[in-house]
């Protein structure tokens, strides 16, 4: 179901129990802004999902109210985790599911990063 990204933080969503490491996620990279973990149902053959440590709903919140170094750090870990990964040179596409209209599932920013074959258009046609 998609979720509506204007409500309050909820602790008990699904990524802020990954980040308290209450439920197992397979994790690829983590520092003091951002935890990168692989998606469970991945979309493409490598599927990573990026998420700030703060309790942001979404890029909407994240993005008017996150501090200036939560911003740079998460912004460069996202970075960071896909040229750690060897996709600079064949790419890869980044989205953030953003309110209801997106189909936005977790109520806890995420950027999607999707990679390892040619990807296509960016949405359904
Ligand atoms: P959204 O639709 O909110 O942009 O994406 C949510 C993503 O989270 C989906 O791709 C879904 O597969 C992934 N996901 C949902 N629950 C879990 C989980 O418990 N663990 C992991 N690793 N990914 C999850």
């Amino acid at each position: 179901m998609p979720v509506d990204a204007t409500l309050p933080y909820d602790d008990s969503n699904i990524f802020a129990r990954i980040l308290r490491g209450e439920i197992p996620s397979k994790r690829v990279y983590e520092d003091e802004f951002a935890l990168a973990f692989h998606d469970i149902a991945p979309q493409a053959p490598l599927h990573i999902l990026v998420i700030p440590k703060g309790r942001y709903v979404s890029w909407a919140d994240f993005s008017a109210t996150a501090s200036e170094a939560e911003i740079a750090g998460f912004v460069r870990a996202v970075g960071k985790v896909a040229a750690d990964a060897g996709l600079v040179e064949s790419g890869y596409r980044l989205l953030a599911n953003t309110g209801l209209d997106s189909h936005q599932e977790v109520p806890h920013l995420h950027v999607h990063i999707m990679a390892g074959r040619k990807l296509g258009p960016l949405l359904a046609r």
